[in-house]
């Protein structure tokens, strides 16, 4: 099968459009007929290399998939040949004292798949295997292009602003990077709870994105002040939520936006992971800043539910096939892409 494979870290250059062996499932596996996958930041991180984190090399990168399964381990009993699928990427022992609890990310064995899994076991690719439990029937109303895009950052935004967050109608919630794909998630989950999102990006182009998703406010970063705008929308009382996930470079100005008792969600860090917190903000303001990590596989077959009702719906900017992996992560790198960017294998 061909696959994007790097067997060093660096730049886009060491992706290598390879012919590698199909993968075969294990007793609780199946082997997916991969007819889309999408690219996520996670790609370029285990790219890059992360101080403190090991990347499995040699490496196929890709944590969503759509596709066709083509085989099942001899243990599978509810995923058949044929069925179309995607995949929830995270990777637990379903069986510990936090997978008891559904709490999978803190599982002792937690991996995100196609970015800490290994050697060779990611979504780029014309095959892929995965655990059988951690597939989920494909909305049918979706190609597969549009349904590769969503799982990853849909379950993200999902449990950031549901669960942790715990968004109700009329909150005011600040989005970083509106039309990226974690915020174009990000405003329609605060449409459909009727909460008002204001959209933060960097072009008109963008911002009338995020407003097409249903965003009821909308900040240019790159002409106006966030804070202002900000204040002027909310007649001063600044936002009930801040969608987190840039870091170091937003943090001091996400939490000036934030109200009294208001809520930070963050999930990342883009820019950086060191930031100043002025702890006054904390005590005085009784504010909350809430950490969270991927999803487990309960919250994106909520999440889903909304996507097969067309409440909420992929935002994919372009298609492009495998061999040019490369050139979509330079586009993701230069912040140039609106939505996803989907990857087809032929
Ligand atoms: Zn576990």
């Amino acid at each position: 099968m061909k696959a994007v494979v790097f067997e060093r870290h660096g730049g886009p250059e060491v992706l290598q459009y390879q012919d590698l062996p199909e993968p075969r499932p294990g007793p609780n596996e199946v082997v997916i007929q991969v007819k889309a996958s999408a690219c996520n930041f996670n790609d370029i991180w285990a790219r890059r290399g992360l101080p403190g984190m090991k990347i499995i090399l040699p490496h196929i990168s890709g944590s969503d998939a759509a596709g066709a399964v083509v085989e099942v381990g001899s243990e599978v009993k509810k995923v058949r040949v044929g069925d179309e699928v995607v995949v929830h990427c995270g990777l637990s022992c379903r069986q510990c004292y936090y997978c008891a609890h559904g709490d999978e990310y803190f599982c002792p064995d937690f991996k995100i798949w196609g970015f800490q899994t290994g050697p060779l076991d990611g979504s780029h690719a014309q095959y892929c295997k995965v655990p059988a439990l951690n597939t989920l029937a494909k909305p049918k109303q979706l190609s597969f292009e549009e349904a590769a895009s969503m799982p990853l950052v849909l379950v993200t935004a999902w449990r950031m602003l549901v669960t942790r967050a715990q968004i109700k109608a009329g909150d005011f919630v600040v989005v970083w990077g509106a039309a990226g794909g974690l915020g174009v998630m990000a405003v329609q989950v605060a449409r459909l709870f009727n909460a008002r999102a204001i959209a933060v990006a960097s072009s008109e182009e963008k911002l009338e994105l995020a407003r097409r998703l249903g965003a009821e406010f909308t900040v240019n970063r790159k002409k106006q002040d966030i804070l202002q705008e900000v204040r002027r929308i909310t007649e001063g009382k600044r936002a009930d939520i801040v969608f987190e996930h840039i870091g170091a470079e937003t943090w001091p100005v996400s939490l000036q936006c934030l109200k009294w008792g208001g809520t930070l969600v963050t999930c990342g860090a883009t820019s950086g992971f060191e930031a100043t917190t002025d702890i006054r903000l904390l005590w005085n303001k009784q504010q909350n800043y809430l950490g969270s990590h991927l999803g487990n596989k309960g919250e994106l077959i909520d999440a889903m539910r909304f996507v097969e009702r067309g409440l909420i719906k992929p935002v994919v900017d372009r298609v492009m096939p495998l061999k040019d992996l490369a050139r979509a992560q330079q586009l993701m790198e230069s912040n140039e892409v609106q939505g996803k960017i989907a990857i087809v294998p032929a």
